[in-house]
């Protein structure tokens, strides 16, 4: 067992993290493992639990050299300074030329965590790893979950409640808000830093371009889009898109109060605090595109030394981004209707979903049953008979069997709290081929019963 630390983000001017220690949790027990994602980071585990959970938790290394990052954000719009409140830097692995940031998320205080206790509850960091593993096998881009392990302490949320500490994986933790926090640190050396190792870490074949800021900018939209595009085709609800929550990497990062959407419903929210529809399904897109205006603010003056031009050039991207969006959008569902791309679609996809929408349809089993040709034909009689004329292909892996659906995470939570664990291993499982389980158990595919609704999920403290 060996990580192969390298770090680089400690070169930068140190206002950009704190060194930082995990707390020393007494009593640590795997509660989840993904050996497939050891391997693929060549980590060569094959001790007993204590040893993982020790190795894990950075215990092992001869040098304890972690770090905490600082950040800003504009959360729900109103922009705070932030950093890891709870997380740290283990350290950046590299294997095979590939680097990955090790971060564990519930280990205790940083100088960032402002009244906050640093610690994470089990059940939220249970949720955290199974959707971000779903998110990865559905192929969305996505952080990566290595390990949750719980604490064996109790920590104080709305109840008392198991603590725990997962162990996330990413290709970078850069986010909007870190550019945000270089950018009110006035002063230029330091945010030129911050930009030249961000070009270096994720985009290094254009660091000797002339206008490099501008073509990072474009490739950071282009990531981000294609992102949301493939939340709208599985059903994802992020749910607190502030910009601290938007990785430059592209990946979908922070878990919180997210969920696949059961029947489905445009306007549908998920954060108990969203009461304007900010990080609505529908809106997604263009909240990426206001996060991404937040980005391109802090280096305008990189881009043109006249203001107004640069303005003017960042614009033109952001718009071209939002029409190519448009479009892909609907190339992506007619993909999901089996339908040539090409064709003049928009109709027909728009009527199908307000026939969901009015009927309270799953949006996930509704794409699956018209593939299987059982739709109920008094809802979609007239609908289908257009569709027959115009339906060319199948597609595959477009449209998902089984996604992680709050209440069978819920319910599967509160067993591990009897310390129950088949059925979390076993959805576990199931998760790892949404694309093929046309024979999976209606427990793991049936959307929820009116009393198994989960209306809102609450930041997963
Ligand atoms: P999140 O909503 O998880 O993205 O967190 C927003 C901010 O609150 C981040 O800066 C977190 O590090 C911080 N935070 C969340 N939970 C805690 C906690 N229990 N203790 C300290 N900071 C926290
Ligand atoms: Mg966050």
């Amino acid at each position: 067992m060996n990580w192969n630390f390298q770090n680089t983000y400690t070169k930068l001017p140190n206002v950009y993290y704190s060194d930082t220690k995990p707390h020393n949790f007494v009593n640590p027990r795997l509660i989840l493992f993904n050996s497939d994602l050891a391997n693929e980071l060549n980590l060569n585990v094959n001790s007993n639990e204590e040893e993982i959970c020790d190795f894990l938790l950075g215990k092992k290394n001869k040098e304890k050299k972690f770090f905490s990052q600082a950040y800003a954000g504009h959360q729900f719009g109103n922009f705070t300074i932030l950093g890891d409140g709870r997380a740290l830097l283990l350290g950046e692995h590299v294997y095979k030329n590939n680097r990955f940031d090790i971060q564990l998320k519930g280990s205790g205080q940083t100088p960032y965590s402002r009244n906050g206790d640093g610690k994470a509850a089990l059940g939220p960091m249970i949720r955290e790893y199974l959707v971000s593993e779903a998110m990865h096998h559905l192929h969305v881009s996505s952080t990566r979950a290595l390990a949750v392990i719980s604490t064996g302490e109790k920590i104080m949320r709305e109840k008392f409640e198991p603590g725990a500490v997962l162990v996330r994986v990413a290709k970078s933790h850069i986010r909007v808000g870190t550019f945000q926090f270089g950018s009110i640190l006035k002063n230029k050396n330091y945010f030129n830093n911050l930009i030249d190792y961000t070009i270096s870490r994720l985009h290094p074949e254009i660091k000797n371009k002339s206008d490099k800021y501008l073509i990072l900018f474009n490739k950071i939209c282009e990531q981000q889009m294609s992102l949301i595009l493939d939340w709208m085709r599985v059903g994802f609800i992020h749910g607190v898109m502030n910009t601290d929550n938007m990785s430059l990497s592209g990946e979908t990062i922070d878990y919180g109060p997210c969920a696949f959407m059961d029947n489905y419903n445009p306007k549908r929210v998920y954060s108990s605090i969203d009461k304007m529809g900010r990080y609505s399904f529908e809106n997604q897109s263009k909240i990426a595109l206001w996060n991404l205006a937040r980005f391109a603010e802090t280096f305008l003056h990189l881009v043109d030394k006249n203001e107004k031009n640069s303005i003017k050039l960042i614009e033109e991207i952001l718009e071209k981004h939002n029409k190519k969006f448009q479009e892909s959008w609907i190339n992506m569902m007619s993909k999901k209707l089996n339908l040539e791309i090409t064709g003049d679609n928009k109709k027909l996809i728009k009527d199908f979903l307000d026939l969901m929408h009015i009927y309270k349809l799953d949006y996930t089993n509704t794409f699956v049953s018209l593939e299987k040709d059982i739709l109920d034909k008094k809802i979609f009689g007239d609908w289908l008979t257009k569709y027959k004329s115009m339906v060319s292909k199948k597609y595959d892996e477009i449209n998902p069997r089984v996604i992680p659906r709050n209440h069978i995470i819920e319910n599967i939570i509160n067993k591990t709290y009897d310390d129950e664990f088949s059925e979390l291993n076993k959805f576990n499982e199931v998760l790892k081929k949404p694309y093929e389980n046309d024979n999976v158990g209606h427990e793991f595919t049936n959307p929820p019963q009116e009393h198994e609704k989960v209306y809102q999920t609450f930041c997963g403290t």
